[in-house]
């Protein structure tokens, strides 16, 4: 691989110019602005590169689609990422504006650079690299590209059920995401889900006077105390009946992997400003992200929590939480689980429900997984970490449950990228980095025995 990690470095600033005039074309979802011109800017660096590429509409924003290949039997690999990226505000937080890349002190600054257009770049920008050196790509290639992740990704389930054929994949490599603070390279192999709803709570027709009224008068407030009171206790354990009927216990090889994983829980409890983690404290910090759910209040809101006091009783009360599902829960399972228990013990709270995303997993001892860590030690020299799963959430589980594909997320960023904040910034050594990384994946993929 040294003759096109050489033409990587000899083209260091013509890549990095590439990757500024990307950015410089805003494609924000949220606000519709830029996306149909951004998505073909892709499909035509595609066509350039000699994918049979094109838009595929969903009723959202459109997908971009491209298909290589150079090597039947080969593996066929997808690679997917997002062309949209965040909203940019609050703008007057940034040092330089959004969309006018700038580089300081190695690291380019501007929106959806690490998140995700400078990490699908990198790939787009390895597979030129390949052919410039080789003149072929040493297996076959699906790029997909989304124009709704950050929105939840709410068309792409439908998009995979619609059009299998034409996904047909071994399998999917994601970067997206930051690297661990040491810049160690990393594979995950799975992601845990999420659902959100609110609790609304009602009690008067309007607010009342607490001497008046308080002891006669019902607080809502209360309701949701007692409510969110009985959903999880002091223990660390959700008392939702059958919430951890699915939950798997991990397995061998997990635990091994688990393990393996470098960590300083003393350190991470100081940088966090905390005396110790939350209940349950047997459970290590990885296996907690990675196989267990959790219940979360994001805010609890109502009444009066203003300067000095106000003796008011208020008439209503709102509670947003959400739960990280693990494999094997589902979206619908755990729904409807929450939902009869707010109706058991609260029935005259609204539920309402939020969006949902599915986990994903795919095993540790996938024939993949070598390939991929050799891949990186090759591009990076450092040895890679594997994560059985990753605390957060990716639409993962559209390729590994519909589709039956393995998945994996090698993410190229740095670990303070400010991804979804002001100043969103890649290191440019990184970018460089993911550029060779996506050669080297490519490559090891490819001396995988043929079909
Ligand atoms: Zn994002």
């Amino acid at each position: 691989m040294e003759p096109i990690f050489n033409y990587i470095d000899g083209n260091r600033n013509l890549f990095i110019n590439r990757l500024i005039d990307y950015l410089r074309q805003p494609s924000i979802s949220a606000h519709g602005v830029g996306m149909d011109k951004v998505a073909d800017y892709l499909v035509n660096w595609l066509v350039r590169l000699g994918f049979d590429a094109r838009l595929m509409p969903t009723p959202g924003w459109p997908l971009v689609l491209g298909h290589r290949s150079d090597q039947p039997g080969a593996p066929t690999v997808l690679l997917y990422g997002h062309y949209d990226v965040q909203p940019p505000d609050p703008l007057e937080d940034w040092i330089s504006p959004p969309f006018e890349p700038t580089i300081r002190n190695g690291r380019l600054y501007a929106r959806g650079v690490a998140d995700n257009k400078g990490q699908h770049f990198a790939q787009i920008l390895a597979v030129e690299s390949l052919l410039a050196v080789n003149g072929q790509l040493p297996c076959n290639v699906i790029l997909l590209l989304e124009g709704e992740e950050e929105m939840g990704s709410p068309h792409i389930a439908s998009f995979v059920k619609h059009h299998g054929d034409l996904l047909k994949a071994d399998l999917v490599i994601t970067s997206d995401g930051p690297l661990p603070p040491n810049g160690q390279p990393k594979i995950d192999c799975g992601v845990r889900g999420v659902i959100g709803f609110e609790l609304r709570a009602h009690g008067a027709n309007r607010d009342l006077h607490s001497g008046n009224f308080g002891g006669v008068a019902p607080n809502p407030l209360w309701t949701l105390v007692h409510l969110l009171s009985t959903m999880k206790n002091e223990q660390g354990e959700v008392t939702i009946k059958g919430f951890y009927d699915n939950v798997q216990t991990p397995t061998e090889l997990e635990r091994t992997v688990l393990e393996s994983l470098p960590m300083d829980e003393k350190a991470a409890i100081r940088d966090l400003g905390l005396t110790q983690f939350d209940a349950p404290l047997e459970r290590g910090y990885y296996e907690r992200l990675a196989f267990w759910p959790t219940l979360t209040i994001n805010g609890l809101h109502g009444g009066y929590a203003g300067p000095e006091s106000k003796t008011v009783l208020p008439h209503e009360a709102f509670a947003k939480c959400d739960i990280r599902l693990v494999e094997a829960q589902s979206v619908e399972e755990i729904f409807s689980k929450v939902e009869a228990h707010v109706r058991q013990h609260a029935p005259g709270v609204e539920f309402i429900r939020q969006g949902g995303m599915e986990p994903s997993k795919t095993p540790l001892d996938s024939p993949f997984v070598e390939p991929l860590k050799q891949a990186l030690r090759i591009a990076t020299g450092q040895e890679p970490l594997l994560f059985p799963a990753m605390g957060g959430s990716l639409p993962d589980y559209v390729f590994t449950k519909i589709l039956g594909i393995p998945d994996f997320t090698v993410p190229y960023a740095n670990a303070d990228e400010a991804n979804h904040a002001p100043n969103e910034n890649l290191e440019l050594d990184l970018f460089i980095r993911g550029i060779k990384a996506g050669v080297a994946m490519l490559t090891c993929l490819g001396q995988l025995p043929k079909k």
